[in-house]
C-alpha cells in the first residue's frame, strides 16, 4: 500500500483513547500514561510507513504496540525478581538479601518517629553515628566507625577528608576499576588527591612505597582487587607490612577492602581472605561493603581509628552522603547478628547461599523439578553446573550447584524473555542454548511463585 494511504487510514489519539481496548488500559494504569503511549505508538508507525519500513497495518497491530510498551512500563516497576542466576550477589539484581531480622528492623522505624538524632540519654540532639560505630567497634575492634550511602561513597570520603592535594602512593597493581565508573585513578583525583603509583602491575615491593616516600606524600592506600585476581608471579605487601612502614612515617594507611568479610571463611573452601577485624588491626581506616558479604543493605562503613572518624564527621560531604533511618536500622540489625558468629551463617541469606552444601542444593532442586513436573507442561531435568558468588567477591571461586534445565516449545532467546515478563519474574541463565535455573540462588519460599510464572509463560508461549 502506498505510505499516503496508510497514513491517512491511521487512527487519532482520541479515536484510540475511546476505543475498548484503551478503557482497559486505562484501568490498569492512568490515562495520561495511556495517551502518551499512544501518541508514541502512532508517532512511531508514521516514521516507520515513511521510512517504508511498515506497508502494510493490520487491524490490532497499533493495540499490540501500545499493549507492548504498557507491558514494557509495567515490568520496569521496582519490583520482587526471583534470582534464577546462581550469581549470589548480583549487582543488577540489588545484590544481598536481607536477613528477616533487618527487615522487621526496617519495618519497625519506617511508619515511626525514632531517635535518629536525638539522645535519650542526655534529652538533646545527638550523633546519627554513635551506635552503629559502637556496634562496628565490637564486631571489628576499630575504635570508632560511620556509614554512608554506599562503599563508594565511603572511598570518596575518605580521599577527600585525608589526601585533599597531597600524594597518596598505590601499588599500580591496584589501580583497578571496580564497575562502570569507579576507576580507583580518577577516584583519587577527583577527590583531589595526587595518584603517586608504584611498582609495576604483577610485583609491588615494600621498597617500592618507601622510595615514594617524601613531604608530600598524604599516606597509603590499599585497595581490594576484587573482581581481578592476578595468579602466578605476583606478590604486594600486606597490611601488616605496609603498616609497620606508615609507622615509621608516621603516615595513615587506608584499605578499600571492597566486600568486607566479618567471619572467616576457610573451612569452606575459599581460600584465605583476610576479615575485617584482621585489616582493622593494622590499618588506620578500612572502608567495606553493606550490602556485598555483609549480607546487609546498601551502604558503606568506615570503621578505624577515632582520630580520622572525626574528621571525616567534619567532612561537608558527609551531609551529602549519609544513609537514612531504614538503611541504618536495617544495617544495624544485620551486624547484631553477628555477635553469635556460629548462627550467622545460616541467618544471613548470603552467608547461607553461599555456604549451602551441594547436598543441600540438590534436595531443592529434587523438591522443585517434582513441582515442575506436576504443575506445568514443561519438561524439567537436572544438571549438575557451578555458581559465582558476584558482588566483585571470590572471583576465582566457582560454586558447586545443581541447575533445572528447563525445556519447552519455545526457543532460549524466547522462553528467558517470557520468563523475565512473568507474573513474578524470573531471571535465569542461558548456557549453550538452554535456560537453566539455578537453585543456590533460589529461596525455597519461591517455589510457589516460580509454578505460577511457568504456567503464566506456558499460556503466552501457545498464543
Ligand atoms: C564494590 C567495591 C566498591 C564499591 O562499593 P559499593 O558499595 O558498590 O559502592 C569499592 N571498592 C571495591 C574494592 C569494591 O569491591
Amino acid at each position: 500500500m502506498e505510505a499516503s494511504k496508510i497514513l491517512r487510514q491511521l487512527p487519532s489519539v482520541n479515536e484510540m483513547l475511546n476505543s475498548s481496548d484503551a478503557k482497559r488500559w486505562i484501568k490498569n494504569s492512568t490515562q495520561p500514561v495511556v495517551k502518551k503511549i499512544i501518541d508514541d505508538v502512532l508517532d512511531e508507525t508514521r516514521q516507520q510507513v515513511l521510512e517504508g519500513k511498515l506497508d502494510d497495518i493490520n487491524d490490532d497491530y497499533l493495540s499490540k504496540q501500545v499493549e507492548k510498551k504498557l507491558a514494557d512500563r509495567r515490568v520496569r516497576r521496582l519490583q520482587p525478581v526471583i534470582n534464577a542466576t546462581g550469581v549470589i550477589l548480583h549487582t543488577n539484581l540489588g545484590r544481598a538479601k536481607l536477613p528477616d531480622s533487618a527487615v522487621k528492623a526496617i519495618e519497625s522505624v519506617a511508619n515511626h518517629a525514632t531517635n535518629l538524632e536525638y539522645d535519650i540519654t542526655i534529652g538533646q540532639r545527638g550523633d546519627r553515628y554513635k551506635y552503629v560505630g559502637q556496634l562496628v567497634s565490637e564486631l571489628t575492634g576499630a575504635e570508632d566507625a560511620i556509614v554512608v550511602n554506599n562503599n563508594a561513597a565511603a572511598v570518596m570520603l575518605v580521599l577527600s577528608t585525608l589526601f585533599n592535594q597531597k600524594e597518596l602512593i598505590i601499588s599500580r597493581g591496584q589501580l583497578v576499576e571496580i564497575g562502570g565508573s569507579f576507576r580507583i585513578p580518577d577516584i583519587i583525583t577527583s577527590t583531589g588527591g595526587i595518584l603517586k603509583e608504584v611498582g609495576t602491575t604483577n610485583k609491588t615491593h615494600i621498597k617500592d612505597y618507601e622510595n615514594a616516600i617524601n613531604e608530600e606524600t598524604g599516606g597509603i592506600l590499599r585497595v581490594h582487587t576484587s573482581n581481578y585476581k592476578l595468579i602466578g608471579f605476583s606478590e604486594t605487601p600486606d597490611s601488616k607490612e605496609l603498616a609497620q612502614l606508615c609507622t615509621k612515617y608516621h603516615l595513615p594507611l587506608v584499605n578499600d577492602l571492597g566486600s568486607g568479610l566479618m567471619l572467616n571463611l576457610d573451612q569452606y573452601g575459599f581460600g584465605h581472605e583476610p576479615t575485617i577485624r584482621e585489616e582493622v588491626e593494622s590499618c588506620d581506616l578500612v572502608m567495606f561493603s553493606g550490602d556485598k558479604l555483609l549480607g546487609g543493605p546498601q551502604a558503606g562503613i568506615i570503621a578505624g581509628k577515632k582520630k580520622y572518624i572525626d574528621r571525616i564527621k567534619h567532612n561537608q560531604l558527609l551531609r551529602a552522603l549519609r544513609v537514612d533511618k531504614m538503611t541504618l536500622s536495617a544495617l544495624i540489625a544485620t551486624l547484631k547478628i553477628y555477635r553469635d558468629p556460629e548462627h550467622a551463617i545460616e541467618k544471613i541469606p548470603v552467608l547461607r547461599e553461599l555456604t549451602m552444601d551441594k547436598c543441600v542444593v540438590l534436595e531443592k532442586a529434587t523438591k522443585l523439578q517434582k513441582l515442575i513436573l506436576d504443575k506445568t507442561d514443561f519438561q524439567a531435568t537436572i544438571a549438575e553446573g557451578t555458581s559465582m558468588v558476584g558482588g566483585g567477591s571470590f572471583p576465582d571461586v566457582q560454586l558447586p550447584t545443581y541447575l533445572i534445565d528447563l525445556k519447552a516449545s519455545a526457543s532460549e532467546t524466547k522462553l528467558n524473555r517470557l520468563l523475565e515478563y512473568a507474573k513474578y519474574p524470573i531471571i535465569s541463565r542461558i548456557n549453550h542454548g538452554q535456560v537453566f535455573l539455578d537453585l543456590r540462588s533460589i529461596d525455597e519460599s519461591d517455589f510457589e511463585k516460580i509454578i505460577i510464572s511457568l504456567n503464566d509463560v506456558a499460556k503466552k508461549m501457545n498464543k
